[in-house]
């Protein structure tokens, strides 16, 4: 197989991907470093994000504040030192990335502009109208292009780590153009593949969001951290789930039920709209459920009221909410209500990492969305991520970058071993199937029923008992699936396999971990543990693969000023 060589690899080109790789090139120009991205690095999620990017700008505004209100938001289970890194490298971030080209928004004076978000005691919320992840991305990938000895593999899609002794040696990725698989060498690599939110059906993001890097780690040998925590977005159009923005309520906007009332008046008094996303997902349930719901074709909803706002404004701060809502809702948020429920939107867990992106694995990074260090511990607040994305890509970036000079690559005849048997498990699972029936869409839909229905919002024991044993099941089928596309080229029926493998894999490690966390914190809510549970669940879970199956493990939490308190709004 063919061997190309390399310093690093960050597979992945969306906000934490790019941000890695310009600050490795502007460290180290003299290493080999390229991005491998399954899309064109312009197609990442990142380039969805609406709202905003947090950070300490003005002066009633503070560090201190910052990590607080991340900390609460979290519900006690970020790690406070790991927050305190990120809050003060937040500000030097957002400015940086402004002087590579983001528009942020300007206040009258010519300040940079900041607006109210979830769960945040000031106005810390950069943003480029709502459009801000867009210019985010694309100011980091025109500065990446900038640098000559940055190479990139877009869409080519990584199928396995290369792993030698506890050791990183490279990537076995498929370019997906050719149909044909090579060994990317690396003496590190940076994984920056963000979440897992299609396991989900009913969910604000994007097809290339199957938790492949988590995957990935895992089956190499690294632990995935604090999966059970997965973040529903109050706000998900009715019908399909894509996001309308918190900046919509982070600029005035009102939540109604059926009877015309405000009803976060009754669980967050002193936040209303603006509480974090966990507790106003939780509040339009419950309102649901006490029948002050809408009820349409499409389900139970509520309503998001703009209208207040008036036409300039929501041209000017929300356009593409007004243009998302004419375009797959059919109505005109400046003159009507816009129908919405909760939907999923983040993975506050993944790939188990410290302050600088490392794992246990030597070589090995991740950062961003797919990686966790953790500063969202089990409730992210909104606009945390994108800054987020800059801040740890770059530490991931920096420390990468000074590891590689000290480390020694893996010899070429052991990574063709490795890819060997890589190749082998990929020849036998996917592409020569036998008489295999089943079809990966059917075992897809299954799993996103299951994920909805049973892991959702509420949980309880029997639901996730169940969800345990319907992935295990959709595992068993999925060793019968078969591949009926031969083309090689662009052979989405096969990467689409490997997603759903890896979907899979990572459901099943929600699932169980969410049974085992009898309790309820930030955005896991036992139906049957209601309470929070600090003498037995202050702790982050570690799940190891294993033979056996998925081991659990648990890692305290780092607290450093606040200690853990009754959250309330
Ligand atoms: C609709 C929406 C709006 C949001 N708005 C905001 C907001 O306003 N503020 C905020 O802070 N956060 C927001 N978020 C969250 C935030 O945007 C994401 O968490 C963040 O952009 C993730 O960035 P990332 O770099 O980690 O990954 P992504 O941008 O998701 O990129 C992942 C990259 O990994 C690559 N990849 C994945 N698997 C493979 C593989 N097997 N082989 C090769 N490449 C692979 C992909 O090609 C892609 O380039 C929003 C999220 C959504 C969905």
């Amino acid at each position: 197989m063919d061997v190309i060589n390399h310093d690093i690899l960050i597979v992945g080109g969306g906000g934490a991907g790019l941000r890695a790789a310009i600050e490795i090139s502007k460290s180290n120009p003299s290493l080999k470093t390229a991005v491998v991205s399954k899309v064109y690095p312009m197609r990442s999620h990142t380039v969805a994000a609406e709202g905003g990017s947090a950070a300490v700008l003005k002066e009633d505004d503070n560090h201190d504040l910052h990590a607080y209100d991340t900390v609460k938001g979290s519900d006690f289970l970020a790690d406070q030192d790991a927050v305190e890194v990120f809050v003060r490298d937040a500000t030097r971030e957002v400015v940086q990335i402004e002087r590579w080209g983001c528009p942020w928004n300007r206040e009258e004076d010519g300040r940079i502009a900041t607006r109210w978000f979830g769960g945040m005691s000031r106005k810390r919320t950069l943003h480029a109208a709502d459009k801000t992840g867009f210019h985010l991305l694309h100011a980091l990938f025109q500065t990446s292009l900038k640098y000559d000895t940055l190479m990139r593999y877009d869409e080519w899609f990584v199928a396995a780590l290369l792993v030698d002794e506890g050791k990183l040696g490279g990537v076995l990725a498929l370019d997906t153009r050719r149909g044909v698989f090579s060994i990317l060498a690396a003496k590190a690599v940076i994984l920056c593949t963000g979440g897992v939110g299609r396991m989900y059906a009913f969910t604000s993001n994007a097809g290339i969001k199957t938790g492949d890097g988590a995957a990935l780690a895992y089956r190499a040998g690294a632990p995935i951290k604090d999966m059970e925590f997965i973040q529903f977005h109050p706000s998900g159009l009715l019908r399909t789930g894509i996001l309308i923005t918190e900046a919509s309520r982070g600029e005035g906007g009102y939540l109604y039920n059926k009877d015309g009332k405000r009803f976060m008046e009754n669980y967050a008094p002193s936040k209303m709209e603006l509480a974090p996303r966990d507790i106003v997902s939780r509040s339009i349930i419950e309102e649901v459920l006490a029948g002050r719901g809408f009820e349409g074709p499409y389900g139970s909803y509520v309503q998001l009221d703009l209208r207040h706002l008036g036409e300039a404004k929501i041209m000017e701060k929300l356009p593409m909410v007004r243009e998302l809502c004419l375009d797959f809702a059919g109505m005109d948020p400046v003159y009507e209500p816009i129908p919405i429920r909760p939907t999923m939107h983040y993975t506050m867990g993944g790939v188990h990492t410290d302050k600088d992106g490392k794992t246990p694995i030597a070589g090995l990074y991740a950062a961003g969305e797919g990686g966790c260090v953790s500063i969202h511990g089990a409730n992210r607040l909104g606009s945390n991520s994108l800054t987020e994305l800059l801040v740890f890509g770059a530490r991931a970036g920096r420390s990468a970058a000074e590891y590689v000079p000290i480390s020694k690559p893996c010899s070429s005849e052991r990574l063709q071993s490795l890819a060997k048997r890589e190749m082998d498990i990929i020849q036998k699972r996917y592409m020569q199937p036998g008489n295999g029936k089943e079809k990966a869409g059917a075992i897809l839909a299954d799993l996103r029923k299951t994920m909805d229905e049973k892991v959702g919002i509420y949980r309880t024991d029997d639901g996730l008992k169940d969800a345990v044993q319907i992935i295990q099941r959709l595992k068993e089928r999925f060793t019968g699936i078969r591949i009926t596309q031969q083309s090689k080229v662009f052979n989405t029926e096969l990467t689409g396999a490997m997603e759903l493998d890896n979907m899979l894999e990572i459901a099943h490690v929600i699932a169980m971990n969410a049974r085992i966390r009898k309790e309820s914190r930030g955005g896991h809510a036992r139906k049957d543990f209601p309470k929070r549970d600090d003498e037995q669940f202050l702790h982050h879970s570690l799940v190891f693969k294993t033979p056996e199956g998925p081991k659990r493990e648990t890692f305290p939490v780092t607290i450093t000023k606040w200690k853990p308190e009754e959250r309330k709004y």
